[in-house]
């Protein structure tokens, strides 16, 4: 995909699984071919940027060399399978995951044909262990649940209602017949994703055609999610969580290519030479030793990574902006760094180089859109809300985000 800074190389890991030599190779071939920055996106992929077009030929070989990329493409645009961060090595976990998702992505990529779908159509999968993927829009959800002992999986369609409940080997057949549900009901309608196809024919309409799901009762899922918290969205991921795998997050999910080196070394000298990839901006560690924590979490801190759950970076999300894309003429990351400590630690802030709103697509305490090198100003409300304000400085958009701050004070 070309882009402000040049072509951006996104790279996908079954199951975010991504291996010490991988990132390690990811992080030489960055600095080689990009301009050393790799993205981690909300659909836990990594994007190599910044590469020119007389590079882009070379990097692809050696992409392929590497086994990061199929020679022939196949499967590059197939929709992108999130699976539950610790997929295959949690405790927790009801089921063993990763032969399901590699299952689905090898049937994505070979038998998914002409059947078009939107570029950001996705299916998650989750294993019922913590760390909920609630928060991903996804077009069509698989959640593990357990009722007498038996394993099953709640299928959640266009991110609302339970359509019915599938076993573990249904799982490739079920999301391919509904994505053929999708594509041949969306020729009647306008729906972008799943959500608005179910808004716009009903959800009997899309599951007509898919005789697996059904025929267990909906009880079994309410069982599944009383389960103490395990059903929250996992968004603090960042330290030492769930015994000994430890998060850390890079600002606004863009890591240099040191800091991805860093953590291959990290992972390999004090763990078990793994890391997954999450959807919230942060590199999970697993198996890491214990007793190394303190250590390797100063080593993240000063190579400029987050390891503190309460860094007010967190709370603020902002998409490339320029000059690295072409669409932005605004400096996103800087003006969301600058902003975000000036906010309650509660509130939230969402900067945009566009109207586009790649960063997120949520609700934010302040909103600034960028436009003509200024800022649009929407107070509690997404980037496609009105806004309060139009055609900020970056000055006016600092004082009307520390007057909001004032006036939290003065509340207090
Ligand atoms: S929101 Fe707009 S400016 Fe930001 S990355 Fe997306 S297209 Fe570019």
């Amino acid at each position: 995909m070309l882009t402000g800074d040049g072509y951006l190389v996104r790279l996908h890991f079954s199951c975010g699984i991504l291996a010490s030599d991988q990132a390690r190779h990811i992080a030489r071939l960055a600095q080689r071919y990009g301009n050393g920055l790799i993205d981690l996106t909300r659909r836990a992929n990594l994007q190599i940027r910044g590469v020119s077009e007389e590079r882009i030929t070379g990097l692809q070989a050696q992409l392929v060399a590497a086994n990061l990329i199929a020679e022939d493409a196949q499967g590059a645009d197939a929709p992108n399978v999130i699976a539950s961060p610790l997929a295959g090595r949690s405790r927790e976990a009801l089921i063993d995951i990763t032969p399901i998702v590699r299952d689905l992505e090898t049937r994505l990529a070979t038998e998914l044909g002409a059947r078009e779908l939107p570029a950001k159509f996705c299916v998650v999968i989750e294993d019922g262990a913590r760390f909920s993927l609630k928060d991903v829009a996804a077009d069509i959800a698989f959640e593990a649940c357990e009722r007498n002992g038996k394993v099953r999986f709640a299928v959640l369609i266009g991110g609302g209602e339970v359509g019915g409940f599938v076993e573990a080997d249904e799982i490739a057949a079920t999301a391919l017949t509904l994505m053929s549900a999708f594509t041949a009901l969306r020729t009647k309608t306008v729906a972008p994703r799943m959500c608005e196809l179910v808004r716009e024919v009903g959800l009997p309409a899309i599951t007509a055609s898919c005789p697996a799901l059904g025929g267990l009762s909906r009880k079994l899922w309410n069982a599944r999610h009383d389960v103490d918290g395990r059903g929250k969205p996992g968004q603090d991921v960042l330290g030492l969580i769930a015994d000994n795998v430890l998060g850390v997050g890079a600002p606004f999910g863009s890591f240099h290519a040191d800091q991805l080196q860093l953590l291959a070394d990290l992972a390999e000298r004090f763990a078990e030479s793994e890391m997954r990839l999450t959807p919230w901006r942060a590199i999970l560690i697993p198996a890491v030793a214990v007793a190394h924590v303190k250590h390797i979490a100063a080593k993240c801190e000063r190579a400029g990574l987050i390891i503190d759950p309460s860094d007010r970076r967190r709370h603020a999300a902002a998409c490339a902006g320029a000059p690295a894309c072409a669409s932005a003429s605004v400096n996103t990351r800087g003006m969301a760094a600058a902003l975000a400590p000036l906010l309650k630690p509660q509130e939230t802030l969402h900067v945009s180089g566009c109207a586009k709103s790649c960063a997120s697509s949520a609700s934010a305490s302040v909103t600034l859109v960028g436009r003509d090198g200024r800022f649009d100003f929407v107070r509690n409300g997404k980037a496609s809300d009105t806004p309060a304000s139009f055609g900020l400085s970056a000055e006016a958009a600092r004082a009307a985000v520390e007057r909001i701050a004032a006036e939290d004070l003065a509340r207090v």
